[in-house]
């Protein structure tokens, strides 16, 4: 398979967090055609999947990833359908594509200018902020279905978009690109907006490595990141070389070589001192990939339990 990646990459090179293993065997296609070639070679290999777009969502195991590992972020090609249409390949950066929009004078991805991911993990994710989500600019995603072995193309009924969450399961659906539906709009304030965000979010958001909200809100009026405050635990709370972030409660940061398992401990501490202080279920936004200790994966299913 041509796009092979030649040398040993570790995952800590791929994620927002700097966390992850070995890359057993990893891919970073450049054409669709390369990435449905090698999706069908890995499944006639009986080898396992793992997809990875800009790794901003996703804890990587400190042991790695075995079996293949596909990198999407080189199908970064953009293409305007109509005038209000663009379609974008999966790996295109959300950065990227609400630039896009300003470039073609188009209003309603703002909101995209500062989240780390690539269209595939934020079709996967529903990713989201100011008050909008991707779900309001989808109108059809092209994937590679694992169960079908087909390229099919999903419309939004079908992609089941909620909270941080849709019917893409990275395990059966690979997101080749999507066409995003934007609005004529007024280019000056467009950029304002988004001048904005990224102002809000350099100021917010800490500069060490992390992988975001590490818990979705478990409500509107009881944002994650209040909690932890009120917990005292931002600056303070630590597992290893993962913190909570002394900027934003909702984020752990990588402080000090921290490893898969740092991470998870402090998820799940945090997730329990949110059940027990306010009596709310926290559930968790980031992702476990990857091959997980033991004990990582008792973490993981104690945090996703009932979820
Ligand atoms: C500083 C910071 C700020 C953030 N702010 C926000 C925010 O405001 N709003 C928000 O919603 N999120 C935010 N995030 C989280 C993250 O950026 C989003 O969840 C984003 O959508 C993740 O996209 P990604 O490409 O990095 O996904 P990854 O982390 O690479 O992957 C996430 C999941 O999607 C799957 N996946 C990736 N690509 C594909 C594909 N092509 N097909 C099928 N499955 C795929 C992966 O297997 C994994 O299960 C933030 C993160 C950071 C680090």
């Amino acid at each position: 398979m041509s796009a092979c990646l030649p040398q040993v990459l570790m995952g800590a090179q791929f994620t927002t967090y700097r966390i992850g293993g070995p890359l057993d065997e990893a891919y970073q296609p450049t054409t669709e055609a390369e990435m449905v070639a090698i999706l069908r070679q890995t499944q006639a290999a009986g080898k396992s999947l793992t997809v990875l777009g800009w790794g901003g969502n996703s804890i990587i195991a400190s042991a790695g990833i075995r079996g293949v590992t596909i990198i999407t972020r080189k199908l970064d090609w953009v293409e305007p359908i109509t005038d209000t249409r663009i379609a974008f390949g999966a790996g295109v950066h959300l950065a990227k594509s609400a630039s896009t929009g300003l470039k073609y004078g188009l209003t309603g991805g703002e909101f995209m200018i500062g989240i780390p991911g690539t269209i595939g993990g934020a079709v996967r994710m529903n990713a989201g902020a100011l008050g909008q989500e991707t779900a309001d600019l989808v109108r059809s995603v092209n994937l590679y279905n694992l169960e079908t072995a087909q390229v099919e193309t999903w419309l939004p009924e079908q992609l089941g978009f909620q909270y941080r969450k849709s019917l893409i399961d990275p395990n059966k659906h690979v997101v080749l690109s999507a066409e995003l539906e934007f609005q004529p709009g007024n280019p000056a304030e467009i950029n304002a907006t988004m001048t904005k965000s990224v102002q809000f979010r350099k100021s917010h958001h800490p500069k060490e490595p992390n992988g975001g909200s590490v818990f979705k809100n478990p409500s509107k009026e009881m944002p994650a990141g209040k909690l932890m405050e009120e917990l005292g635990a931002k600056g303070q709370w630590r597992e290893g070389g993962a913190m909570v972030s002394p900027l934003h409660g909702n984020f752990i940061v990588n402080v000090d070589n921290a490893t898969s398992t740092d991470v998870l401990r402090l998820m799940r501490r945090m997730q329990q001192a949110i059940k027990d202080r306010y009596g709310l279920e926290a559930h968790p936004e980031n992702l476990l990939l990857g091959d997980a200790t033991p004990e990582e994966l008792e973490l993981w299913q104690a945090l996703t339990a009932g979820h």
